[in-house]
């Protein structure tokens, strides 16, 4: 029997192929011979959720044959990847990586993903002139702008499709207006009847049901970077994944998933919850709605495993953590911008000082 190695080899000279993302090619850093990813008919295919909840064995597989996982000994995060990728530097705490990697333990199979095509080049060169346009942040923060300091790294995405049958019951509002009469002074100080409309509301009891259909609602699976730091890296180019081939991971890392397939889905039903509601209200119908129960079923329920590109790094500033992350695709870049005290201070006397200048000059005159 003979084992599939991932393993690109240079035609030319031996060293090993990585993926370029300028052009999609897998390319040799020495010779500059270049060679196209395995080509793949097959389509992002979406996999039943229910046959996944008891993963068996063959449901699982390894990123890559030879793939190597290593873990942070500070935050947990498990990376993996293929040589000659070496651990380095932790991407999401900034730790350098002494633990020994051993071979990746098997991973339910990403579906998809989306190559690089933003080089490191590119978004390190992005990252320093985003730096350098940030006077308040503080010199250590410059640390950021060496070439080194961010890494390429496919971060663990859900997506999930399902079916949605909600029974609720609520009531629903409608306005009705009252004439009231009311008297007030008028200017010459007598008292006068006037009138006004007041606006009151009616309840009515209602029920019923309302059905929804999901499509690639993505769920990020990992824990190592701020949801609303991801969520601001969105929009993903969703219908240019493509299917998952070891070939993208030469020369990158990825992420383990820390978020399972269940959890994912719990994490979902967060997220289309005020979609399901706001259904729910339009069904009620009136100028108000109460909604006082609401139940969902879960139907025809799929999902894809997904890898996304970003360059990320992190460092220590303060004793606080500072990420950045780059898209991958789109260069697109969103960090944390610490403030410096020195800096902002310095500002604020050199302003107290101008104003009391001013208020001397004019004193004079
Ligand atoms: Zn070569
Ligand atoms: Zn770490």
């Amino acid at each position: 029997m003979s084992v599939e190695i991932h393993h690109y080899p240079c035609a030319a000279c031996g060293a090993d192929l990585l993926f370029e993302p300028r052009d999609g090619f897998l390319t040799c850093p020495y010779c500059g011979h270049k060679e196209p990813v395995p080509e793949s008919t097959e389509q992002v295919a979406e996999q039943s959720f229910e046959q996944h909840l008891r993963i068996r064995p063959e449901q699982m597989a390894k990123l890559a044959v030879n793939a190597l996982e290593v873990q942070c000994q500070s935050c947990g995060a498990k990376s993996i990847f293929t040589p000659p990728q070496v651990a380095g530097r932790c991407e999401f705490c900034g730790v350098q990586i002494v633990a020994q990697p051993k071979s990746a333990d098997p991973i339910i199979t990403p579906g998809g993903l989306l190559p690089f095509c933003v080089t490191q080049q590119q978004a390190s060169s992005d990252l320093r002139q985003w730096l350098s346009s940030r006077w308040f942040a503080p010199n250590d923060l410059k640390r950021f702008a060496e070439p080194e300091a961010i890494h390429g790294i496919y971060l663990p995405f859900w997506t999930y499709d399902t079916h949605t049958t909600t029974d609720y019951t609520g009531q629903r509002g409608e306005y009705y207006y009252v004439t009231e009469t009311y008297y007030e002074r008028d200017s010459q100080g007598n008292q006068v009847q006037r009138t006004r409309q007041v606006r009151h509301t009616r309840w009515y009891s209602a029920s019923g049901t309302v059905t929804g259909s999901f499509d690639d609602v993505l769920i990020p699976a990992t824990l190592s970077l701020p949801s609303d730091r991801l969520a601001a890296l969105e929009p993903w180019d969703l219908p240019d994944l493509k299917p998952y081939d070891p070939a993208f991971l030469s020369g990158f890392k990825a992420q383990r998933y820390q978020v399972d397939l269940q959890q994912g889905f719990e994490r979902m039903k967060e997220v289309i919850a005020p979609s399901i509601e706001s259904d729910v209200r339009s069904d009620i119908g009136g100028d108000e709605q109460r909604i006082d129960s609401l139940s969902t079923a879960y139907s025809n329920i799929t999902f894809k495993h997904l890898l996304l590109p970003v360059y990320a790094g992190a460092y220590r500033y303060n004793g606080k953590l500072f990420q950045i992350l780059v898209n991958g695709r789109t260069g697109e870049i969103q960090g944390a911008r610490p403030y410096s005290v020195w800096k902002i201070a310095l500002l604020v006397v050199s302003i107290l000082i101008v104003v009391l200048i001013l208020v001397m000059v004019f004193r004079q005159q």
